[in-house]
């Protein structure tokens, strides 16, 4: 036989279990990606997040749907996401579509035209053009989409639940987004879930406390999965000085005990998959000059940095390569409905990653590639450094001259 490509391993991360064989992890999927292109291509961008991706393991992503202008909540303006997009991914890249009030006749076109599944928010999304659900609204949206088997993907804070906060106490701002916020409006999702037999998602799980109710609901039979992320796993509120507003994400990074039950959701399956929720912006709208948790953008940058950051707390936890290769590649994959990725198999993408389990090294924000170096990571000691990405078969960030290969996926 002849091959294109021959990888070398002495460990391998297989569907079945790490074993020697011809290559390493699965090319991660990180389906929480804001690239804000177009119309705020100032805070990220196709290129530098799809270089970020290559440099950290991810072979795709999946661009959310707000943030850039216009927001994807038509045909018409995935069209001009894709456009913008064209020609200058370094690794795959596909799309969800938004659920906000009055596109309901937009749903099944976007999903017709390939759209991973929907995102609506159930609160202030922090853009004006990108406006929350009401209860009623949720319900529709998720009747409209169980007709079409598609997914809807949540970000589950009560506004009910949430104080106004500001200063530069990050203990206060924590408070002011209280676990309960998250609790009250996972309970909107799974009664709407319920109650017209569609799949939902819940966006970066914060409080660890959710967990019992979403292992319920899937005990019931219905069809909710979760996502956490990177900077949940690896932070503790306790760590994260006065005005260090790199660190603020919404919902936010609660305390360890928090963060050790997480991790046991995680690892007792009730959370699905980790992903970054990368969510840059201009340092100047991060920081806002005077480290104010009420002012500063919610959204932490790790695109680059997540396997690294998850695995320096999983193996010493003892978790393996397997587990990383199910919460980041896998079950992301699935979770979008791109069967040739996520997993070394025949058939599927050669989509591969060569990572270096013992590595250790310091975050250099300068040997960053997303648009903006800022970010919590800056000067972290992580375990485990990937040393190369290919994508379909081709070794990236080789040198100057390349060109991008990555494509624009549609969904299946
Ligand atoms: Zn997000």
């Amino acid at each position: 036989m002849e091959y294109d490509l021959v990888v070398r391993s002495r460990r391998a991360v297989l569907a079945d279990g790490t074993r020697p064989a011809a290559a390493l992890l699965p090319g991660l999927i990180d389906t929480h990606v804001h690239v804000n292109e177009p119309g705020r291509t100032e805070w990220e961008g196709f290129a530098t997040a799809t270089r970020a991706a290559a440099a950290g393991g991810v072979t795709t992503i999946c661009d959310m749907p707000l943030n850039s202008q216009p927001p994807t909540t038509s045909v018409t303006a995935l069209e001009e996401k894709r456009a913008a997009a064209a020609g200058k991914c370094w690794v795959d890249v596909a799309f969800w579509g938004g659920a906000v009030p009055g596109n309901e006749a937009s749903l099944r076109p976007l999903h017709e035209s390939g759209v991973v599944g929907f995102k609506c928010f159930l609160l202030d999304s922090g853009v004006p053009e990108f406006p929350p659900l009401e209860a009623a609204g949720l319900r529709s949206v998720l009747g409209s989409l169980a007709g079409i088997d598609a997914l809807l993907i949540v970000h589950a804070e009560d506004a009910a639940e949430i104080k106004p906060a500001s200063g530069r106490d990050f203990g206060s701002f924590v408070a002011s987004r209280p676990p309960v916020a998250e609790r009250r409006a996972i309970e909107k999702v799974i009664s709407a879930a319920a109650a017209t037999g569609a799949r939902a998602h819940i966006v970066h799980l914060s409080a660890a406390e959710c967990a019992a109710m979403i292992s319920g609901a899937k005990a019931a039979g219905i069809r909710l999965t979760a996502e956490t992320c990177p900077h949940y796993l690896y932070f503790a509120a306790e760590q994260v000085p006065d005005g260090a507003t790199e660190f603020k994400s919404c919902p936010p990074i609660r305390d360890s005990v928090n963060r050790e039950a997480l991790w046991r959701a995680l690892e007792a399956g009730v959370i699905d998959c980790v992903v970054s929720d990368h969510s840059p912006c201009p340092p100047e709208l991060k920081s806002s000059g005077s480290g104010d948790f009420g002012a500063a953008w919610g959204g932490i940058a790790s695109l680059q940095l997540g396997l690294s950051a998850v695995w320096t707390v999983a193996r010493r936890r003892g978790r393996t390569l397997d587990d990383m290769a199910r919460w980041m590649a896998s079950a992301p994959a699935a979770l979008a409905g791109l069967p040739a990725k996520g997993q070394l198999a025949v058939g599927g993408d050669a989509d591969l990653v060569a990572f270096d389990p013992d590595e250790v090294y310091t975050v250099d924000p300068a040997q960053l590639h997303h648009r903006h170096p800022v970010t919590p990571y800056a000067g972290r000691t992580l375990t485990g450094r990937v040393r190369q990405t290919w994508l379909r078969g081709m070794p990236l960030l080789e040198g100057d001259s390349e060109a991008p290969v990555g494509r624009l996926l549609k969904r299946g």
